[in-house]
């Protein structure tokens, strides 16, 4: 008999692969961690985050606290005081029940918890990382919890790398956020990002919480929702029918304070909303169910929000005609005008910009079985460069002419050996010619020796003074969308971009409207694809996301610099010839081409006697 060869693996071992499924991203740590405050019933709980979650997340709480004891069974592996037997399962009143979150996260990330009970004199105080305790000792504390995460993924770098952006990232963190605050609006709320404080939620009611987060635009466009039934009850609003926009709606649904995401109710709703929405529209809505907690099963994956109901085509009915009535009682109906198209009400600062009418290029290079970073490079540098690409190439030259002479004058002794093959006049006349290396590096010949250019950074040059002429010299025209496209950003978000209106009007954005959480954008700087503007926007967000600087000049070059850098033709990108001629043509009228906008080289040169000196070793 061959030996057994199947083990049990380490307890560390397992947590860090179970941790794989409950812990997805920051947003994950911030759904456990607020449930879990508000199962410990804290009427207060503050949510602290820095570089969204990936550095911290930190939830402090007012709640029950934990004794000695519990503050280290917390992290084991199906701890947990909320159920004891089977039967719980099917009376659950509280979010976790698990008792898996704590010693996943803790299985991979530098977690300290500071822990007091309200009735004990002193609390605990326990460090613990990569599902080591580091410390446990006594301490003076407040009541309640505080769990601080930091350094998320720090001993799985493959998770770490898989992250998002900080913008993304940041979303996922606030959209879990809103959901809990919504849930529970008689609980106090606070978010600090970065140091700023982003809500400060006050105990309230439902509709006030809504109106809260959503902003005070959002009271006017509810209508409430009220059935009672043995099967369920609802509690909420609906959107007033003319408030529908395009594009995801603000739409929740909760099922016993948690939120869920149902395709079948959502379905109910859209069927009360018949005849009453315009094509494509998406009302809001905020609808609060309770069930029986029987009723459910709640043996779902941790991370989804999925539910099963019991008598789902009951629920179905009855919401459908609760928001029915609703929608009925309030009379919204007559207010309705599809007629008016808003796309034609053109917004008052615009009115005396000369419109431009939409244009229609055609890259006739471009090939759509191409790979997508060529036609893209194609674009970019296909729509301007058209005026430097004629210019003569030994032109670009009479910058580097100083620098060559001087190189030249200390090299005559190498002088001699050089010209064997190729007379100097040779190499000048031969017809302009650069190689790609690497997809990374554009070589060319001069008469010293050889360039070696970066094309990333020569191409954040080369925008990068494009973009702060158009911005602080002359205002850039636009391209015009046929149809405005609606992106969505968080609070923050639109409040960054609306600072940084008329910096990026300059640059050839015209944006229509700013609503609750999204903008309207109707033109775009001309060397824009359509497809690009929701990354450039997010990333020139993330850039500035820290500081946004004072003067509008900086202002100006920040912006310039941030739409440069994610706008440039990216290292690995395969360049034509003619590309590349003209990247080098562009790059040598600028006016500091050595380096790029973030004080990095452009080029370098090898000179002949460098190139003398390897071969003489
Ligand atoms: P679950 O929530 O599924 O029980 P967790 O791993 O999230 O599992 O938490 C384990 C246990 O730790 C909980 O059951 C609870 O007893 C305790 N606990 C966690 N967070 C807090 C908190 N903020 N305040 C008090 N007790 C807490
Ligand atoms: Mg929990």
């Amino acid at each position: 008999m061959a030996a057994s060869i199947i083990q049990l693996l380490p307890d560390h071992v397992a947590n860090q692969i179970a941790a794989g499924e409950v812990v997805q991203r920051p947003a994950s740590v911030v759904k456990e961690l607020l449930e879990n405050a508000v199962d410990a019933k804290a009427s207060d709980i503050k949510l602290i985050v820095k570089e969204a979650g990936k550095t911290l997340v930190q939830v402090i709480d007012n709640g029950l606290g934990m004794n000695t004891t519990d503050a280290r069974l917390c992290f084991e592996r199906h701890a947990t005081s909320k159920i004891r037997q089977a039967e719980d399962l099917f009376n659950l009143h509280t979010k976790g029940f698990r008792g898996e979150a704590l010693a996943s996260i803790a299985a991979i990330a530098h977690v300290e918890l500071k822990t007091k009970q309200d009735q004990e004199e002193l609390g605990n105080h326990i460090v613990i990382e990569g599902s080591k305790l580091i410390t446990q000792e006594a301490a003076v504390l407040p009541k309640g919890t505080s769990f601080a995460v930091k350094n998320l993924f720090f001993n799985i770098p493959a998770r770490r790398n898989f992250l998002k952006s900080e913008t993304v990232e940041f979303r996922h963190v606030m959209d879990e956020f809103q959901r809990v605050a919504m849930a529970h609006p008689s609980i106090a709320f606070g978010l600090i990002h970065n140091g700023s404080e982003l809500y400060n939620l006050p105990s309230s009611n439902y509709r006030q919480r809504i109106v809260n987060i959503f902003g005070g635009k959002t009271n006017e466009k509810l209508v409430p929702v009220s059935e009672e039934t043995e099967l369920i009850n609802i509690t909420g609003f609906v959107g007033k029918p003319e408030f529908a926009k395009k594009g995801r709606g603000e739409q929740f649904f909760f099922v016993n304070d948690r939120y869920i995401k149902s395709a079948y109710l959502h379905h109910a709703i859209m069927n009360a909303y018949e005849g009453l929405l315009k094509e494509g529209n998406q009302p809001s809505y905020f609808l609060y169910l309770q069930v029986p907690p029987h009723t459910i099963d709640i043996n779902i994956h941790p991370t989804k929000t999925e539910i099963k109901f019991d008598d789902e085509h009951s629920l179905y009915a009855i919401l459908r005609s609760a928001v029915k009535h609703s929608l009925g009682q309030f009379n919204v109906a007559p207010v309705l005008d599809f007629e008016r198209d808003s796309n034609l009400d053109t917004p008052y600062q615009y009115k005396d910009k000369v419109a431009n009418f939409p244009t229609i290029q055609v890259d006739s290079r471009f090939n759509p079985f191409a790979c997508e970073k060529s036609s893209n490079a194609l674009n970019t540098f296909g729509s301007y460069k058209k005026e430097t690409a004629t210019q003569n190439w030994e032109s670009l030259y009479v910058g580097l002419k100083q620098d060559t002479q001087e190189i030249e004058s200390f090299s005559f002794e190498s002088e001699e050996v050089t010209g064997t093959l190729f007379s100097e006049d040779a190499v000048e006349n031969a017809p302009t010619s650069t190689y790609q290396i690497h997809k990374k590096y554009i070589v060319s010949a001069i008469k010293s020796g050889m360039l070696v250019i970066d094309q990333r950074r020569a191409h954040e040059r080369v925008l990068y003074e494009q973009f702060l002429t158009n911005i602080t010299v002359f205002k850039a025209s636009s391209q015009q969308l046929l149809f405005p496209l609606a992106l969505y950003f968080s609070a923050e978000e639109l409040q960054l971009i609306k600072e940084l209106q008329p910096v990026l009007e300059n640059t050839g954005f015209v944006f229509d409207a700013f609503n609750v959480d999204s903008v309207q954008i109707s033109g775009l700087p001309i060397l824009m694809a359509e497809s690009e503007v929701s990354i450039v926007l997010e990333e020139l967000i993330n850039n500035l996301q820290n500081e946004i600087p004072e003067s509008s000049f900086s202002q100006s070059d920040s912006i310039a610099k941030s739409m440069a850098k994610s706008m440039a033709v990216k290292t690995g990108t395969y360049l034509t010839v003619k590309e590349q001629e003209n990247l080098v043509n562009s790059l040598f009228a600028c006016k500091d081409p050595n380096v790029s906008p973030f004080q990095k080289p452009t080029f370098i040169t090898l000179t002949v006697e460098d190139l003398d000196k390897r071969f003489a070793l």
